[in-house]
């Protein structure tokens, strides 16, 4: 059995969606399950839609529009969605009349974006003469936290999802991103989720492989937008394939790689502008020649804290006092640095820092410094390299760039620098220069 997720793009108009169509029908004999995004744009109108009606402007036009537009394109009836669409708009009025947005109302209207474009592919797909039906993950049993905004599946999920798709006639087209929590309130995975859903799907049905159909013909040495030569990586393990989806670059989901791991499932990075293209595969190891360094990712936004502290640092209990205060706000730290008198923490959510900060200032001085970037340079075999990391230093210290903080975690997966934001751009593309001199063959 085969997963192929399309993501936004790929479902985002006739031209595109006729190739998905027959990228499914010629990948028939290997039983897909198929999980789809919301249309291009689709999750942003309706998020758009619910802030908007929450602040008393409540308007479906726009969604209504785009989906009908869509549909009329494809020759399928413009009432397919209208039980969704009629659902936003009540939703909407609600929100505007309580004049206020929660997180778990933001992930049910956010939802409807799946909801109809599995109804649109799986009536192309029946129209086309493929038995095809649309499956509502959340009704599937896609149980998860009630982190709303950013769930997770709890481990029933398997079970539910291996029983409710062996008994779907035909493929089954089933949303991504969404999914729902034990008392029945309607989660998100988060932006991006439904490569999310694509694995955990995997891992329910056991499939041989899954394959996420993207707009990019896999994952790159570089953010493209900053490095144009960057090229596409031929193989990641899933280490490479975590840190690069967690550290920016924005191809995966970051949690996508966790249920593939489980079950050894490799997973599939192709392009449907472009499905001859090799994209990149991601799986447990990765042969032996080509390069060290498989990627360099870059994030922006990063803020430093750096925490003080004379008396207490060397004590035994302060670093675990430092971490309980991030733990106790749910604020996600990236990197740490120690030294004999600080603690050095990098973070990339601003929300919740101000309690952190509230909490560490009980026990010692604290810092907090905006407007640095994180650049990380990938690559499980980098720890054969013993003169990696001074060529990366090298790179960026020849372009004038300060390091504001170091880390080369002992497994020497990722070796990360902080920088400040302006200059991050010029660090990565030193880097890829000195990294990636030539054609490649990783
Ligand atoms: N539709 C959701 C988003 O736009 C989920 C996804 O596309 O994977 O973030
Ligand atoms: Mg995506």
């Amino acid at each position: 059995m085969l997963v192929m997720k399309f993501g936004g793009t790929s479902l985002g108009d006739k031209e595109k969606i006729d190739v998905v169509v027959s990228l499914i029908r010629s990948r028939l004999d290997l039983e897909p399950v198929v999980v789809c995004s919301a249309h291009a744009g689709v999750t942003d109108l309706l998020l758009d839609g619910a802030r908007a009606a929450a602040e008393g402007k409540p308007d479906l036009q726009p969604i209504a529009e785009r989906e009908h537009t869509l549909l009329a394109s494809l020759g399928l009836r413009k009432d397919l969605v209208d039980d969704e669409l009629e659902r936003v708009g009540q939703m909407l009025e609600g929100l505007s009349l309580l004049g206020e947005l929660t997180p778990r109302s933001l992930d049910t209207v956010a939802a409807f974006g799946e909801r109809m474009s599995v109804k649109a592919i799986a009536a192309l797909l029946r129209r086309r003469r493929i038995p095809a039906t649309a499956v509502q993950a959340d009704e599937a049993g896609l149980v998860t936290d009630d982190r709303h905004t950013r769930a997770s599946p709890l481990p029933a999920a398997y079970r539910n999802l291996r029983r409710s798709l062996a008994a779907v006639k035909g493929v089954p087209v089933l949303t991504g991103f969404i999914g729902r929590d034990e008392d029945g309130n309607v989660t998100t995975l988060g932006r991006s989720g439904s490569d999310f859903t694509a694995t955990i799907v995997g891992r329910a049905i056991g499939a041989q492989e899954v394959q996420i159909w993207t707009d990019v013909s896999g994952v790159l040495t570089a953010d493209p937008r900053l490095v144009p030569e960057a090229r596409p990586v031929e193989h990641l393990t899933y280490a490479e394939a975590s840190e690069l989806a967690y550290y920016g670059a924005k191809v995966i989901h970051p949690a996508t790689i966790q249920p593939a791991v489980e079950k050894e499932i490799p997973v599939r990075i192709l392009n449907t502008l472009d499905p001859q293209a090799p994209g990149t595969v991601i799986s447990p190891s990765r042969k032996r020649r080509g390069n060290k360094v498989t990627s360099i990712a870059s994030k922006s936004g990063i803020r430093l804290v750096n925490i003080v502290s004379g008396r207490m640092l060397g004590q035994s209990g302060f670093m675990s006092k430092v971490f309980d205060a991030f733990r106790e706000h749910d604020v996600v730290v990236d990197l740490v640095a120690t030294s004999e008198v600080s603690v050095t923490v990098s973070v990339d959510h601003a929300e919740g820092l101000d309690r952190v900060v509230a909490d560490l200032q009980k026990v010692a001085l604290v810092e907090v410094e905006e407007g640095n970037a994180l650049v990380a340079v990938i690559g499980e075999r980098m720890r054969e390299d013993s003169g990696l990391a001074s060529a990366v230093f090298d790179a960026v210290g020849a372009e004038g760039v300060p390091l504001r903080c170091i880390s080369y975690g002992a497994t020497k997966t990722n070796l990360q620098v902080v920088v400040p934001q302006t200059l991050m751009p010029s660090a990565v593309r030193a880097l890829h220069r000195v990294l990636f001199p030539e054609p490649q063959g990783v």
